[in-house]
């Protein structure tokens, strides 16, 4: 706990139409939760991230990558984010999933019976797309077709 940063994750790159004032004053206090998830969540991929490339740069041989000109850091990015392991790219996967869940504002709302999802089972697990009732449906499913 050395560095203070304080600004805002400016999150672009999706592209499309961002509406320019976007600012709530009266949040709920669910909102304000998913706002608070949406930050821990922000901080998971940084970690991830940071670990995925100290890593990657400590891999012996470096890769040749193809001169790719001013072709940005998306496709530097993607390369980047094929040689992540797999446990961490399906996890990096869910968070950026989520963190766009939660701009949608579809984040917290169960994916099989459209009801809210229990506040307190999101902060537990924000990748979580279904509510406990359905999950656990799920799973007896799964455990019957022994899958
Ligand atoms: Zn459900």
């Amino acid at each position: 706990m050395s560095s203070q940063k304080n600004k805002p994750v400016s999150h672009n790159g999706n592209g499309g139409s961002a509406p320019s004032s976007n600012e709530k004053k009266n949040l709920s206090a669910r909102e304000e939760k998913l706002q608070e998830i949406k930050c821990e969540l922000v901080k998971q991929r940084e970690i991830i991230l940071c670990e995925a490339e100290t890593a990657i740069n400590a891999l012996p041989e470096p890769t040749v990558f193809p001169d790719l000109g001013d072709q940005a850091s998306a496709e530097t990015d993607r390369s980047f984010m094929l040689q992540l392991r797999g446990r961490e790219q399906r996890l990096l996967k869910k968070i950026d999933e989520a963190i766009d869940r939660i701009d949608c504002g579809t984040f917290g709302i169960c994916e099989v019976c459209g009801e809210p999802i229990a506040i307190n089972r999101l902060i537990a697990r924000p990748v979580t797309t279904m509510c406990i009732a359905c999950k656990t449906e799920q799973e007896e499913d799964e455990k019957q077709t022994g899958l």
